[in-house]
């Protein structure tokens, strides 16, 4: 009762033109509805083809033997700025999983896919695991983490 009663009083302390202006500056940001993305870092990068929309980097690279729809894939341990299909069952060259296809979450463009579950014990490593298929993404040199300072230091 205590605290209803302290939170109409400072309701009081707010006049309508603010209450007002509130409600406009919502409506603005909803207005925008710009996509959350995420920034990996790093100093090798992985990134949409398409759109350039970050998604991991080379220290969450498990492997390059990997075979996507259009060759060779990667095998990453995170990836960000990504949008999940349905689960889907699968039979690989390796067995049976169940997987999701993953697409960039800027530009919706299809990247590669998710393993949900892995059904042969020897598989199991790849759940939760992303595979980024190498004609869909690009990579480059991310940005250098020393700084301006030390790297006039050590060059
Ligand atoms: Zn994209």
């Amino acid at each position: 009762m205590l605290i209803y009663e302290s939170v109409i009083n400072r309701s009081k302390s707010v006049n309508t033109e603010q209450i007002s202006q509130l409600i406009v500056l919502s409506a603005k940001l909803v207005k925008m509805g710009k996509i959350f993305l995420e920034h990996m870092g790093g100093t090798r990068l992985f990134s949409c083809a398409r759109c350039d929309t970050n998604l991991t980097n080379r220290s969450e690279l498990i492997s390059t033997r990997f075979t996507g729809a259009t060759g060779r894939a990667f095998l990453f341990n995170r990836v960000v700025n990504l949008t999940y299909s349905e689960v889907q069952d699968r039979v690989m060259l390796t067995g049976r999983h169940m997987v999701r296809d993953v697409s960039c979450k800027s530009c919706d463009s299809k990247l590669g896919w998710m393993y949900e579950f892995a059904t042969e014990d020897n598989q199991k490593y790849k759940e939760g695991r992303v595979i980024l298929e190498r004609a869909l993404v690009a990579e480059s040199d991310g940005m250098d983490e020393r700084s301006f300072y030390e790297r006039r230091r050590n060059n």
